[in-house]
């Protein structure tokens, strides 16, 4: 046990972590979580690899009852707790967060970023597992990923589960994304380290998202638990987020179920360093210059509006317009209605980055509503595609990467027998039934995983065509170019 727990010292100490001075510390810290006598360091000369190591801790805790419940959360949550033990407190990464930030920003962020890689708080192990691939579409190039890293549970704490009464526990964050969740022993976030940011004069706190859907994939999130809410002010948060970062896009989440993301019941934005295929989109038509702002719309499966201009304020008094234009727009011939008995269907998707200096948005119109015919939404994937994608179409997705359920990977591989060996469909296959069958009928063809990809690749292109509320067919491209028109005439005003 000392061994190991040595070997993690080591750890911490080759990756920065913590300094020569901080090992009493972390000794003193380490032997009260592990119930042991306090020991002493020596150096190890052959380290292992740190998740064996870890493991092995976390192994002897389960035995000497440390851990309750068997859970890989559970496990997650006291891994995250042994890190803590040899890492700089918060206090300490918001300080050098701050000073590397006057050096350079980037500097900032890759401290913070390799920070929460090193402590394990980014799974880049469990990453590893997911598969990826790109399909050259007729929008331009889609994203796809396969998403493994998030591990089955154990069938022990399935029943365990079960069995457990629901109550409010004390000292739990209101919700997974609250700064409460810094250094807390819930949902695995004693590792977790966030530094503050100001965004419209107002405190905000950035961090990094353990799932990593893409380089440097982070959140940030109001210093309160208050809605999701895009108004106004959104775009000021957004300009002076690329002002702060400017490598780093930043996008939002709509505000509206449906529409919207996971979390609607706390206001945040998600960011990074990556160039999501919306970036490459072709526009389909310009419409020159309105007040220094360069106005187009994009080629794309969602209705989008991309504005370029290298002056904030013209930029953000337009965005400002669109939104407000959208949410009264109506047009019953396309099935868009604003409301229904006042509750508003209508609202935006927006994306920010700055390129060479220039700030470009895409503001991508959404709308909610359900019908007899699409109680899911009638600007959400249809039901015919619900077998590869039925959840929402937020921020991520709509720029281009599909984020898949895992259970696809063991269901491409039975579907790939299925169709060779001719056997009786398995039931786990019921659900792509209609699809099999259209692939039979199309007589012999050589089926591998790199055909069934494809097909998903064009059902996912089917899903963002679905989330579009004008078509991009002749009715559809009259009616956009109809609604930018009427908001520059305004504008113009
Ligand atoms: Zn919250």
């Amino acid at each position: 046990m000392e061994k190991d727990l040595i070997q993690l010292i080591d750890y911490a100490l080759s990756c920065d972590l913590i300094s020569k001075k901080d090992i009493e510390n972390s000794i003193e810290s380490l032997s009260k979580m592990m119930n042991i006598d306090s020991f002493t360091y020596v150096e190890t000369i052959n380290s292992e690899d740190i998740e064996i190591v870890m493991s092995r801790i976390i192994d002897q805790a389960e035995k000497k009852n440390l851990i309750q419940g068997f859970s890989i959360d559970e496990r997650d949550a006291f891994e995250a707790k042994l890190f803590d033990c040899v890492m700089p407190s918060p206090k300490e990464v918001k300080e050098k967060f701050k000073l590397l930030y006057l050096e350079n920003p980037t500097k900032a962020t890759n401290y913070l970023y390799k920070l929460s890689k090193d402590v394990n708080y980014i799974k880049s192990r469990r990453l590893e597992k997911n598969i990826k691939w790109i399909y050259k579409g007729q929008y331009g190039n889609l994203e796809l990923t396969i998403n493994l890293s998030k591990p089955e549970k154990d069938p022990r704490e399935i029943a365990l589960l079960r069995n457990k009464p629901i109550i409010q526990e004390t000292g739990k964050p209101l919700c997974v994304i609250c700064k409460e969740n810094e250094q807390n022993y819930y949902n695995a976030r004693m590792n977790l380290r966030i530094v503050p940011i100001t965004l419209g004069n107002e405190l905000w706190h950035f961090q990094y998202s353990p799932y990593l859907y893409y380089p440097e994939h982070s959140i940030i999130l109001h210093d309160e638990h208050r809605p999701m809410k895009i108004a106004h002010e959104t775009f000021t948060y957004l300009f002076d987020f690329v002002d702060l970062f400017p490598t780093y896009f930043i996008g939002s989440n709509a505000d509206l179920p449906i529409v919207g993301g996971s979390i609607l019941n706390h206001d945040h934005f998600q960011g990074g360093k990556h160039h999501f295929p919306i970036e490459f989109a072709k526009d389909i038509r310009d419409f020159g210059k309105v007040k220094n702002v360069h106005v187009s719309h994009l080629y794309w499966p969602l209705s989008t509006i991309r504005l370029k201009s290298e002056d904030r304020f013209a930029m953000q008094h337009l965005a400002s317009q669109f939104l407000d234009c959208w949410k009264s727009y109506q047009n019953e011939e396309l099935d868009i209605i604003a409301e229904t008995n006042g509750v508003p269907h209508q609202t935006i998707t927006p994306i920010l980055r700055k390129l060479d200096g220039i700030y470009e948005m895409d503001i991508i119109l959404r709308n909610n509503r359900t019908s007899k015919e699409h109680p899911d939404g009638i600007f959400h994937p249809h039901q015919e595609v619900h077998h590869i994608k039925k959840e929402n179409i937020g921020l991520i997705e709509a720029m281009g990467l599909a984020i898949l359920p895992g259970r696809l990977k063991d269901e491409l591989e039975l579907i790939e027998h299925h169709l060779k060996n001719k056997t009786n469909l398995p039931l786990e296959l019921e659900k792509h039934k209609k699809w099999i069958e259209e692939i039979q009928s199309r007589g012999s063809i050589e089926i591998n995983q790199i055909f069934l990809r494809d097909e998903v690749s064009e059902k996912f292109e089917m899903v963002v065509e679905h989330s579009g509320v004008f078509k991009q067919n002749k009715k559809g491209l009259n009616g956009i170019h109809d609604f930018i028109l009427s908001v520059i005439k305004n504008s113009n005003l």
